[in-house]
């Protein structure tokens, strides 16, 4: 038997209908936000996530998948969906639209080598949003906002929204050289990776799942103290706007996030929930104001995040939200011979067009095989076709829920049945 790669799975029977649930609650919510969607490709030139992730990143340095094409170009699976958005904002010149700023919605999958488990996968999905071309704080509440919003929705409720500022470039170089100089002696009680990243990209230490607990990182210097006027006032107006928009957060010093690209802002949205292990972090993002230039753009910042779909279903699984998922179907029509078969088929199509969920039989089962089904399929009107009603041109309707059966004129059924659901 062939079997699925490592770290991939289907998504099929109940996972599907949340997978498809958190697509439409989401694409619902950037709707009402005035978010357009964009859909880029898949894979990309290899350059565009070394570049703009940053060599030093985890997700570069050990978590790419990278493949060279049949006509020997280097392409790699995206990892994450910020730099192919960036990408295509720059090449299809959407910096002069006279709409500005780009307002964008996303959902797909994104590879990475990592070590599959709970939360964890090389294939996931994401579902995010990139705003490109206003640099104000009200921006940054709105995405925030968005996230927070989009959770709430969905029912899931024990988050916190964790915020930190990493400055502007002034700020970030101060509070970097000071980080280093802080670390530099105590460099032996870090794990390895952590020892590399001191010279690489010392900010993400502070963000290390394995030294998370130890003491030096504790005691490090906080970001807050480095920040110029500018970068502070401009933090705190965000949180001004959120206490204002009633989203509770919390300050982190902690959160860094491990891509090179980000500057002010940054944020992860995190749930109380023990099953996910180290893989709590449901939506996470942050303002990346050199990006755009730093990929051969004009100069615009941009904010955004994305959220792991796979780890929402997991939520959502455990907190048993299914009442709004599961659905059964409105109508199940009962047909045995081919005459009443044949009004069955018109009759489920006329329905279906009426957008009433309808469902027949098609495996030429008899009729207490097909009541049988109706319940399985939580059925909530059978009509029961048969010979002699047809005759006289009349249904029977069955209320699956008060068990009452009526009969109904054959022209009148389609609204009897609209009028009664
Ligand atoms: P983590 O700290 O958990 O490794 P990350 O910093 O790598 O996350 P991002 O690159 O910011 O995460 O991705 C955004 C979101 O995508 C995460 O918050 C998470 O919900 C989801 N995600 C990240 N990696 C995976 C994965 N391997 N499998 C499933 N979902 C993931
Ligand atoms: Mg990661």
């Amino acid at each position: 038997m062939i079997t699925k790669p490592k770290g991939t799975y289907d998504i099929y029977g109940n996972t599907a209908k949340y997978y498809n649930y958190i697509n439409g609650v989401f694409a619902s919510v950037c709707e009402y936000y005035n978010y357009e969607y964009i859909r880029t490709p898949i894979f990309e030139d290899s350059e565009l996530f070394h570049r703009s992730v940053g060599e030093t990143s985890d997700i570069v340095s050990k978590e790419t998948y990278d493949f060279k094409d049949r006509g020997d170009r280097n392409l790699t699976l995206r990892p994450e969906g910020t730099a192919g958005v960036v990408r295509s904002f720059i090449e299809n010149k959407m910096y002069g639209d006279v709409n500005q700023p780009k307002k964008f919605y996303y959902s797909g999958t994104m590879y990475r080598y990592e070590r599959p488990q709970a939360g964890r996968f090389r294939e996931l999905s994401q579902i995010g949003v990139e705003v490109l071309g206003s640099d104000s704080p009200l921006i940054d509440a709105e995405v925030i906002s968005l996230a927070y919003r989009l959770l709430e929705e969905m029912g899931i409720e024990n988050v916190t929204v964790k915020i930190n500022t990493l400055g502007d470039k002034e700020s970030r170089e101060n509070y970097r050289a000071s980080l280093v100089n802080y670390l530099e002696p105590h460099i032996d009680e870090l794990c390895p990776d952590c020892q590399k990243r001191l010279t690489t990209n010392p900010l993400r230490i502070l963000d290390c799942k394995v030294d998370k607990d130890s003491e030096v990182l504790k005691n490090a210097p906080s970001i807050m103290d480095y920040l110029n006027n500018e970068s502070k006032t401009r933090f705190e107006k965000v949180l001004e706007y959120l206490e204002y928009l009633d989203v509770d957060y919390e300050i982190d010093a902690n959160i860094v996030r491990g891509l090179d690209y980000y500057n002010h802002t940054v944020f992860e949205l995190v749930a109380d929930i023990e099953s996910l292990g180290s893989a709590k972090t449901l939506c996470a993002g942050g303002r990346y104001n050199n990006l755009v230039n730093f990929l051969g753009g004009p100069d615009t910042p941009g904010i955004g995040f994305a959220s792991g779909t796979d780890r929402l279903i997991h939520v959502l699984q455990e907190l048993n939200q299914d009442k709004e998922i599961t659905t059964g179907v409105d109508v199940y029509v009962m047909a045995v011979s081919e005459e009443e078969k044949l009004t069955a088929l018109k009759l489920v199509q006329d329905l279906r067009w009426l957008e009433v969920k309808t469902e027949m039989d098609t495996l030429d089962k008899g009729l207490k095989a097909q009541f049988k089904q109706a319940d399985r399929l939580n059925a909530r009107i059978l009509i029961i076709l048969n010979n002699e009603d047809l005759k006289k041109g009349l249904i029977t309707v069955k209320d699956n829920l008060t068990k009452e059966e009526t009969k109904v004129d054959e022209n009148e059924i389609l609204d009897y049945i609209i009028s009664n659901l």
